[in-house]
Parts: structure tokens; sequence; C-alpha cells
């Protein structure tokens, strides 16, 4: 999608610090790291929100999980992790395009903010 910068990041047109990547996700640092490990999940294609997520997301949303585990897995972060995804104003999304941030390496508060 024009003018999406996570879209623009997908496609390699902005750099990004990289975890991680395959042909339907990217996974790369945040620029403003909440937590000593703090890196965003993405899938390739845009998609807006949570919120626009159909059933037909589905294998997409659960292969996001499964990369998460892994990635976590290859950080050795076995003390445990935090995955986010913000929806809308009320929910603190900002950037207009589907992702999953996954914070670690402290200790997390209950609720959030
Ligand atoms: P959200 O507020 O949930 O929409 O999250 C957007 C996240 O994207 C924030 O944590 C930002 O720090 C992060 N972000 C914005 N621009 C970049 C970028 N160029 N590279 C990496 N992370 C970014
Ligand atoms: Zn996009």
């Amino acid at each position: 999608m024009d003018n999406c910068l996570f879209c623009k990041i997908a496609a390699g047109q902005i750099p990004s610090n990289k975890v991680y990547e395959d042909d339907q996700v990217l996974a790369f640092h945040d620029i403003d790291p909440q937590a000593p490990v703090h890196f965003l999940v993405i899938p390739k294609k845009h998609i807006d929100a949570p919120a626009a997520l159909t059933g037909e997301d589905a294998p997409l949303v659960g292969h996001i999980f499964a990369v998460i585990a892994k990635i976590a897995a290859d950080l050795g972060l076995e003390n445990g992790y935090r995955v986010v995804t913000n929806s809308g104003e009320d929910g603190g999304q900002t950037v207009h395009h589907l992702h999953f941030h996954v914070l670690a390496q402290r200790k997390l508060a209950w609720p959030p903010g």
C-alpha cells in the first residue's frame, strides 16, 4: 500500500534492523524499544489493524505466533515475553499496518497503562 511505513520496510525500501524474514512475515527491532528486547512482527501483506482481520487471515496469524515462538527460543527468552497488538486510537495504534510487539528481558507490569 502506498505511503505505508511498514509496507516500505517489508519491501526493503526503508531499512530495518531485521530479526527474521520469510515469504509471509518480517520481524525487526523497534526503533524506540520499551524493553531490553523489543521487536515487531509484521505480515508482508498490508492489513490495516487487528480490527481488519477476518477468518481468512487465521493461517497467517497462526504463522506469526509460531514465528514469535521460534524467535523467542532463538533469542533465549525462556523467562518469558509479552506479545502486544494495539488496535485503533484507544488501543494506542500509531502505525496502521498490523504488527505484533514482542517485549522481553524485564519484568512487565500488569495491567498495562
Ligand atoms: P504502535 O504504536 O502499536 O502502532 O506501534 C508502532 C511501533 O512502530 C512503535 O513502537 C514505534 O517505535 C515503531 N516504529 C516506528 N517507526 C519505526 C521504524 N522505522 N523502524 C522500527 N520501528 C518503528
Ligand atoms: Zn502496510
